[in-house]
């Protein structure tokens, strides 16, 4: 039976929100859909201007409301998905809620969706009647963009990452907090900067001293200061329990996903019936506004020449891009100012490592708000339209 086109939006204002917006406009989305907006904070109030014949925003509370949608697709967060989720279905609905969120990815009858990397699992959750579609971690997501080829043709036995993850992760609020601290923390030594005799260490002293006395305020979001640092932790404490698979052995809940996701995304490991594929490292906070980047080491099942793997890595999707293994090239077109906003998967620093011929290293950078978050919610919900 073809699904209908009346889509409901909530969260469409947040930071994922925002760009899935963009996309859908810039891909005509809108042309083929009705769309209905919710707010969690303003409902009655104007929906936004290119709304069609739903003009006033709905309460994203309302059950009723909600269950006229044929499609949901929510980027309000992990809280509202766990308030109102398991509501709607009780109430009957039977729609497909597309999701932003973490809450349901790991459910049995929720695919982690990444149609690049895997519609094969999409479509067989399609035919045997899916309807749970969440996207996936935003590390995750655009790793396997870059670098999914290695995992198609099987080659790697594991990998280890180590992230550098934007401050728009967390969300608008997040963006906002880190830039407040920049500014203060330029305003604190800006007589300074401007008189080039100053000497650096009293910069250096002053900004030390600023960062360490800002407010709770000042800190809200984070806990302690972004700017001018760094965060070793993202996400929630797993703790360590008495073995790896019982609470995560000291990792964070973003680097518990790392494993967890990569094998589902790509139909693997418990509950696919074959040996899940070993992903570890450490995830790391850093003072970029947009653009979660990551140093890869692999270790492969077999010595593969560089060339073949480079060959292998770009010739995988629409979206990847080799970047040459040269200074230039890298400073050039592998950080997050040149990623953002883009589509493009850049992948660099392909080389063999120290440690032997199986041991490849790669860097990788993804704007997570466009393939780590509201691309594949928007192109699935073209799959769904054209199921
Ligand atoms: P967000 O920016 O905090 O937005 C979430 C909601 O916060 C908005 O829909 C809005 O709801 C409300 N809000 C409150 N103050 C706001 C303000 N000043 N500006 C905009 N919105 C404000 O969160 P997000 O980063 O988009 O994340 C949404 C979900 O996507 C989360 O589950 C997150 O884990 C997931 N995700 C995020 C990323 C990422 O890189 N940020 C990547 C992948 C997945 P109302 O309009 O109803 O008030």
């Amino acid at each position: 039976m073809k699904i209908g086109n009346l889509v409901g939006l909530v969260g469409w204002r947040g930071m994922v929100g925002s760009v899935l917006i963009d996309r859908m406009q810039a891909e005509c989305d809108f042309d083929v859909i009705e769309p209905i907006f919710f707010s969690t904070s303003n409902a009655g109030g104007a929906a936004p201007a290119f709304a069609k014949n739903e003009t006033t925003l709905q309460d994203a509370f309302n059950v009723d409301a909600l269950k006229r949608c044929d499609i949901i697709i929510s980027a309000q967060g992990g809280d509202y998905t766990t308030a109102m989720f398991p509501k709607l279905r009780a109430s009957g609905w039977a729609g497909h809620w597309i999701d932003a969120a973490s809450t349901l990815r790991m459910e049995k009858d929720a695919v982690i969706i990444l149609d690049p990397v895997n519609m094969p699992v999409i479509q067989s959750a399609l035919i045997n009647n899916g309807k749970n579609w969440i996207g996936g971690n935003c590390t995750v997501s655009c790793m396997l963009m870059g670098v999914g080829a290695l995992y198609k043709a099987g080659l790697v036995e594991w990998m280890s990452t180590q992230t550098y993850q934007a401050a728009s992760g967390g969300g608008a609020q997040h963006m906002r907090e880190l830039l407040t601290q920049y500014g203060t923390l330029n305003a604190e030594v800006k007589a300074l900067l401007d008189d080039p005799k100053s000497a650096i260490l009293e910069i250096d002293r002053k900004v030390i001293d600023k960062q360490r006395s800002l407010i709770p305020a000042e800190t809200a979001n984070f806990g302690v200061p972004l700017g001018g640092s760094l965060i070793p932790w993202i996400d929630k404490d797993l703790g360590i329990g008495k073995t790896r698979d019982e609470s995560g052995w000291g990792q964070s809940k973003e680097e518990w996903k790392g494993m967890a996701e990569t094998n589902k995304i790509l139909g693997q490991g418990e509950g696919y019936g074959s040996k899940a594929i070993p992903v570890d490292g450490f995830c790391v906070r850093v003072g970029a506004m947009r653009c979660h980047s990551q140093a890869l080491t692999f270790k492969l099942k077999k010595n593969v020449p560089v060339a073949d793997i480079e060959a292998m890595i770009g010739a995988d999707n629409a979206w990847v891009k080799l970047v040459p293994n040269t200074r230039e090239a890298t400073i050039q077109g592998l950080t997050p100012v040149a990623v953002t906003g883009t589509m493009t998967i850049p992948v660099g620093r392909v080389r063999k490592l120290a440690m032997g011929p199986e041991y490849l290293g790669a860097f990788t950078v993804g704007d997570q708000l466009l393939w780590g978050a509201a691309e594949p919610l928007r192109r699935m919900l073209r799959i769904l339209l054209q199921a």
